[in-house]
């Protein structure tokens, strides 16, 4: 498609989640032209995409997007319903042009700026955020494959509640929040087991009284950034908030093993070569990021995006959301808005460099 047939904008914002809303606000601010485009029918895709019980662990005080306090309690620790909600009422608040049922297939570079091509239709634009997500592509190990068809399996994100699992021993593959709270929910109707392939550190959710996040922010370990001595170390090891494989195995009764290393019919095996026989597996087995359908050199040799702090060295190109894409807090509700900021003060310096579009000389009648 060529750019003459694009709808323009000075802006373009891939995803419409916390992170392209975060954004939204400032170029909002700012006046500028823009719109958000989401692949999803529905507002809060990524959130809808998680478990029916699933409790944030970030308490409200620390879930707003800029300009809009997380509503109730802010020691509560809210669910993803209370997510889904708010972040359908702030794109309405700010009145943030988000368009739905968007799915972008390509972002190229045209005519000095991008054409970002849809399925049947083009926009083009001076700069574009790519908010798409940490999370995107759902990633199962390949010893998934040699299970039986009879073992009922599924990733993490098609788990919504203990219902859609059959009744005998369940196997959860992934020692990350995800598959702990997943393990301890399904605790309470069946045999569970939990395969946990690498030991993640464990924090407390609450310390006398606080929460943990209020240290993380009171101490400034949050806005570390991934450059820093003690930010490549945090970077480098997943925490586990609020629980232990050991409370795990003595208050909800969870047998624990290694990592999950192969599978054969319906047995799936161990390190230090132990094997169990399962009914169901859910893989909590995490993500990888798909930044495939970006035409721009932006990647080096193994496909990783070079970045600094979001800012490609394509100029108007961005990325917003990423894990520890400068701090910590670059992925979490609470403090994206450090990183939007920071685009958004990017863009309208860019924008000042940007000839202004030459304009169909006036009629006169
Ligand atoms: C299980 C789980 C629990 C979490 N709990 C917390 C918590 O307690 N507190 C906290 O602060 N954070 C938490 N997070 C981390 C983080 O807040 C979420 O992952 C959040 O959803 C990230 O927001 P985002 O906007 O960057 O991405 P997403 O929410 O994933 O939004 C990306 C959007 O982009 C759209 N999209 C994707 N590809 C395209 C495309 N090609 N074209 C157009 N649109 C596209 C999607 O439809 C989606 O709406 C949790 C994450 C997980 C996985």
């Amino acid at each position: 498609m060529h750019d003459d047939d694009a709808k323009r904008h000075d802006v373009i914002v891939v995803g419409g989640g916390q992170a392209g809303l975060a954004i939204g606000y400032f170029l909002a601010q700012q006046g500028r032209d823009f719109t958000i485009l989401d692949a999803a029918a529905e507002p809060a895709a990524g959130w809808r995409e998680r478990w029916d019980s699933l409790k944030l662990f970030t308490p409200a005080r620390y879930n707003a997007l800029p300009g809009l306090a997380f509503p109730g309690d802010p020691d509560r620790y809210p669910g993803r319903e209370d997510v889904v909600a708010y972040l359908t009422d702030y794109a309405r608040h700010f009145d943030l042009p988000v368009e739905l049922g968007r799915r972008v297939r390509a972002i190229r570079k045209a005519d000095g700026g991008y054409l970002v091509e849809l399925d049947a239709r083009a926009y083009a634009a001076d700069q574009v955020v790519v908010a798409t997500g940490p999370f995107q592509i759902p990633f199962v190990p390949a010893i998934a494959e040699r299970l039986d068809g009879e073992v009922v399996q599924l990733h993490s994100t098609a788990y919504r509640s203990p219902d859609a699992i059959p009744e005998g021993r369940v196997l959860v593959v992934g020692g990350g929040n995800t598959g702990f709270q997943i393990a301890e929910e399904l605790s309470a109707s069946r045999e569970v087991h939990l395969a946990i392939g690498s030991r993640q550190m464990p924090l407390p959710q609450r310390i006398l009284g606080r929460d943990l996040f209020w240290y993380l922010d009171a101490t400034g370990l949050i806005r570390k950034t991934a450059a820093s001595r003690i930010g490549r170390r945090m970077a480098g090891r997943d925490t586990l908030i609020g629980s232990t494989p050991r409370a795990l195995h003595r208050r909800h009764g969870v047998q624990l093993h290694g990592r999950a290393t192969d599978a054969a019919g319906s047995t799936v095996s161990f390190d230090g070569a132990t094997k169990l026989d399962v009914e169901a597996v859910i893989w909590a087995t995490g993500f990888r990021v798909d930044h495939s359908w970006v035409d721009v050199p932006v990647f080096d040799g193994e496909d990783r995006l070079v970045h600094r702090r979001g800012v490609t060295a394509s100029p108007g190109l961005y990325f917003l959301g990423l894990s520890w894409q400068h701090t910590r807090g670059s992925a979490l509700l609470g403090w994206v808005k450090d990183d939007a900021e920071h685009i958004a003060n990017q863009i309208e310096t860019f924008s000042a460099t940007v000839p202004a579009e030459p304009r169909a000389p006036e009629r006169v009648a």
